[in-house]
């Protein structure tokens, strides 16, 4: 079942990843090529696209960890989300204020 709308955290998401698409900034892993990994890409760590194995890299420490990456609020819990497909997995931190808010329908 496909839903008519999704969050506009996804959307915020996917639209980030176009733009840095855009400008040719993203640089994949040496694996991705050859690999049967879906590609990883995440809204705090927008020059990269890495397979499974190359997760920790996109790993942030400290207060940079608990950054909103919608409203860019550092928050005390950040929740991880996911949007895209099973080939291409792209995630994002929203903070309980941003998370899955549902897009307004215009229909
Ligand atoms: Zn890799
Ligand atoms: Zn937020």
């Amino acid at each position: 079942m496909y839903r008519q709308t999704i969050p506009t955290t996804a959307r915020a998401a996917i639209i980030a990843l176009i733009k840095a698409l855009q400008t040719g900034d993203i640089t994949a892993c040496r694996h991705l090529p050859s690999s049967t990994s879906p590609a990883y890409w995440a809204m705090w760590a927008r020059t990269v696209m890495v397979c499974r194995a190359c997760l920790p890299m996109l790993a942030l420490t400290g207060e940079e960890d608990s950054r909103c990456d919608h409203c860019r609020e550092i928050v005390p819990m950040i929740h991880l989300e996911q949007a895209g497909t099973e080939g291409l997995v792209i995630l994002h931190g929203a903070c309980p204020g941003c998370e899955g808010i549902p897009e307004m329908r215009t229909a």
